[in-house]
């Protein structure tokens, strides 16, 4: 019993059966990354390359990016990084690569895609992320935002491979993806879904538009369904499925989200603590039963019911 106490306060996420699920920091703008590191987590679980090409009239050189890199490699050395490749456009715009008149920017060259107008801008990361990587001690994987597609992934896939970098895979941040999974997982390693998107796109609900808040809330059924679809997809093939959106670090969604199948958890450093605890209050198969029920609840807010016990 002590054990079980103690591992519900430190260490590697565990449900109370011992079943393992990482628990990981999202890492971006203004954080740095020996204060991530200084967390007790497995890992990064996303960053954030956009922090490099923040506030800058031009893309950095391969030379800046591969020092910042090196940085945050050596900070976590012993431990995973997921890098996610520049997720430009929409919300993140940058005035050397996203084009202001866009009419509909959400849906437009942004994430993966910018790549279709500017490859040299991918390689280039790429190029600093496999120099940084060599020899840093810590094991980094590779994945692109915005994909909707299989083949997006396996071109991806394929570029970060001639890059010299082992493991590649994709964001679930587009409904088609999650509900395509099972092919993107056979062209790439890993998935991890991003719920802030995935709400966006399945609801047509801006991320932003706090009036469509009911909308965009992570307890949706149909969303929560996405997550599922995605998660089996990966179970069938032994490949991780993580979620590292903003529902991540939901310490009452957590043990749903694990008994959908979810693998890893990447989340902001101040919620690792609680969701760590909530996950070790659970078998797993009591996580299951939890996603059943939630899965099967009319609405968001019977969903969030039933997860607090009533
Ligand atoms: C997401 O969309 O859920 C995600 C993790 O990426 P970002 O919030 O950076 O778009
Ligand atoms: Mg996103």
């Amino acid at each position: 019993a002590r054990a079980a106490r103690a591992a519900a306060h430190h260490g590697p996420g565990r449900t109370a059966d011992g079943h393992a699920v990482k628990l990981l920091v999202n890492l971006g703008a203004g954080q740095a990354p020996e204060d991530a590191a200084a967390v007790d987590a497995e890992g990064v679980g996303l960053l954030r390359t956009e922090l490099l090409y923040l506030d800058r009239p031009d893309a950095p050189t391969v030379d800046e990016q591969r020092a910042a890199y090196r940085r945050i490699f050596a900070a976590f050395a012993g431990r995973k990084v997921v890098v996610r490749t520049l997720d430009a456009g929409a919300d993140k715009p940058l005035p050397f690569l996203t084009d202001p008149d866009e009419p509909n920017p959400a849906l437009g060259v942004r994430g993966y895609r910018t790549g279709r107008r500017h490859p040299e801008l991918l390689d280039e990361q790429l190029r600093a992320i496999a120099d940084a990587a060599e020899g840093s001690g810590a094991e980094v994987w590779v994945m692109a935002p915005m994909v909707s597609l299989p083949g997006e992934a396996a071109a991806f896939a394929a570029q970060v491979r001639g890059h010299g970098l082992p493991v590649a895979g994709t964001m679930v941040e587009v409904p088609a993806a999650a509900l395509d999974a099972g092919r993107i997982l056979d062209a790439c390693d890993f998935v991890s879904l991003g719920t802030n998107d995935l709400a966006q796109y399945a609801f047509a609900a801006d991320r932003l538009d706090h009036e469509l808040a009911d909308l965009l809330d992570v307890w949706q059924p149909v969303l929560l369904r996405l997550v599922a679809t995605t998660a089996t997809a990966g179970r069938a093939r032994a490949k991780p499925v993580g979620v590292c959106g903003e529902a991540a670090g939901d310490p009452l969604l957590a043990p749903v989200l694990v008994g959908l199948g979810v693998t890893s958890l990447s989340m902001a450093a101040a919620s690792v603590p609680d969701v760590r605890a909530a996950l070790a209050e659970r078998t797993l198969e009591e996580c299951r039963a939890l996603a059943d029920a939630v899965l099967a609840a009319p609405d968001a807010a019977a969903a969030r019911q039933i997860a607090l016990g009533g």
